[in-house]
């Protein structure tokens, strides 16, 4: 046999972490590597954060898990918090981001269909977009890649230029059901749609009865310097997607919505035997605790606009290698001139240093947001060490 135990569908690389402190990340051999991934936007907090920790420990000391037959204090009291701090009226929580992805694409069709309208059933996504790896969340991106050998896609979706505005609205048509969109692309190379083409997709679908839903899997829960990104847009979605951060690394997720737009989930409709057990609930509210207040979001920005004034000195130092700086608060990318995942093994493998590649060229700086200033400086000292001695293959 020559299958591993673990399925192969990761290119898995030499770094084996077994245990983490603050913001770096030990690894088997005892390597110290400084963590500017976060599991991928998802360790807000670090990985050895008390607040979390102890609520999680408390709380599986007392229960873990119950199904959602029963009545649920503990889910009742964080979707209550994310309605008074968001846009939405209710939650269903989940245990991923392709699932609130895929509850926000069955909520958007139950609206349509509940009143109705059956032939309303496609959903307009953007190139490059990531929404996760389910049959439904893959077939709401045009990426061939992640396509290949699971065909046939789920119908109803249609793919429009991120960011064009006349080629969403020229894509409407009698099946339209709504639009689903990443404020801030997070795998396709951060980049931030910009205000005009989000205020016309809410024109847009004000217009013609449409949903705007937002995945804010990546970009949302304080990553951005904002709780969601969309608050930076001055609108609100009618539904929402939102995962990573959301756990501070434990597995959970949530759709928001509007009472409006969530007209078609009623009892029935839809379901998840994990979907906000107690434990998460738990491991949410301990993050929301440290994170959903003034003080620590304008932290946020404030670090977000160091490390990005740092990067975009530095980068002027290696014109051949480095294009640009992008993103929002501690959501950052680094356009390079040359392919990134050279260049991201090289800083892990050489430097110590954590990042990840991105669609676009681009290099993701996600840090956790509880970093200080000598994080911020070990960065730039191994960032500017790993450019220093890098000697890409590709070039001759
Ligand atoms: C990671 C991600 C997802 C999928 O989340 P999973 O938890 O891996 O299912 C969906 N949308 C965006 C924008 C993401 O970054």
């Amino acid at each position: 046999m020559s299958i591993t135990p673990l399925m192969p569908v990761y290119p898995r690389c030499g770094v084996r972490p077994v245990r983490g402190e603050n913001c770096h990340l030990i690894s088997e051999d005892g390597t110290r590597y400084l963590d500017f991934a976060s599991g991928i936007a998802v360790n807000l907090l670090g990985h050895s954060h008390e607040h979390l920790i102890g609520a999680i420990q408390r709380q599986a000391a007392t229960l873990m898990h119950v199904s959602n037959l029963y009545g649920s204090p503990q889910g009742e009291s964080l979707a209550q918090r994310l309605v008074d701090l968001t846009f939405a009226d209710t939650v269903f929580f989940t245990n991923s981001g392709a699932e609130a992805v895929e509850c926000a694409i069955k909520t958007a069709r139950a609206y349509h269909q509940s009143a109705g309208n059956t032939d309303r059933y496609e959903l307009i996504t953007f190139k490059n977009a990531f929404h996760g790896r389910t049959m439904a969340t893959i077939s709401a991106s045009n990426q061939d890649k992640m396509h290949k050998g699971f065909l046939p896609l789920l119908e109803g979706f249609k793919y429009v230029d991120f960011d064009d505005l006349e080629g969403a609205k020229a894509a409407i048509g009698p099946h339209t059901a709504g639009f689903l969109v990443e404020p801030i692309q997070g795998e396709g190379g951060i980049r931030a749609a910009s205000d005009e083409f989000l205020q016309g997709l809410r024109d847009l679908a004000d217009e013609h009865d449409l949903l705007l839903i937002f995945d804010e899997v990546q970009c949302g829960v304080a990553r951005t310097g904002t709780l969601y990104a969309y608050e930076q847009y001055g609108l609100t979605p009618d539904i929402m997607a939102t995962a990573k951060g959301i756990g501070g690394g434990f597995p959970m997720g949530a759709c928001l919505a509007t009472e409006k737009a969530a007209r078609g989930m009623v009892v029935g409709t839809h379901g998840s035997t994990y979907g906000g057990n107690p434990l998460a609930m738990a491991a949410g509210e301990a993050v929301l605790d440290v994170v959903a207040n003034d003080t620590f979001l304008a932290e946020v920005r404030a670090k977000g606009e160091r490390l990005r004034g740092r990067l975009e000195q530095f980068i002027g130092n290696y014109p051949e290698l480095f294009d640009s700086v992008r993103g929002r608060g501690l959501m950052l990318g680094v356009k390079l001139k040359i392919e990134p995942r050279g260049f991201v093994a090289h800083l892990r493998d050489r430097h110590q240093l954590l990042t990840v590649a991105a669609g676009d060229n681009t290099v993701r700086v996600l840090p956790p947001l509880v970093i200080d200033d000598s994080h911020i400086d070990e960065f730039m000292d191994r960032l500017s060490a790993g450019a220093a001695s890098y000697q890409p293959e590709a070039v001759a």
